[in-house]
């Protein structure tokens, strides 16, 4: 179910208790500002999710609530992540749904890194 990214941010979604160790995840990386770890259901050879350690519901409310020193923290991840992957050289994707019309399910944002593979054309 879609969730709406105008709601309070809910402290026992599932990337919560991921960030706070209450369940287990497949981990990439880690730093002050950003976790990282692999899907549980794979859209590509990889396909990893980027969150910030902050309490954000999406994209939306990262860009309005979050220090500048969170949002540098958090691109600089994504990049340093796709790097270590040796994702540059063939390509990748970047992606964050923000609520309804997206399908965004978890309320933590996240961005999918896509690779591994042609990833076709966007489709919308
Ligand atoms: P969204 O549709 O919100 O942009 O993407 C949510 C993503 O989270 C989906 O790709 C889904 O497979 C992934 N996901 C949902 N629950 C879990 C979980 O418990 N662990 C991991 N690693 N991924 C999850």
């Amino acid at each position: 179910m879609p969730i709406d990214a105008t709601l309070p941010y809910d402290s026992d979604n599932i990337f919560a208790r991921i960030l706070r160790g209450e369940i287990p995840a497949r981990k990439v990386y880690e730093d002050e500002h950003a976790l990282a770890f692999h899907d549980i259901n794979p859209a590509a050879p990889v396909h990893i999710l980027v969150i910030p350690k902050g309490a954000y519901v999406s994209w939306d409310d990262f860009s309005a609530r979050a220090t500048d020193d969170e949002i540098a923290g958090f691109i600089r991840a994504v990049g340093h992540i796709a790097r270590e992957h040796d994702l540059v050289a063939p390509g990748y994707r970047l992606l964050a749904n923000v609520g309804g019309h997206a399908g965004q399910e978890v309320p933590h944002l996240h961005v999918h890194l896509f690779g591994g593979r042609p990833l076709g054309p966007m489709l919308a």
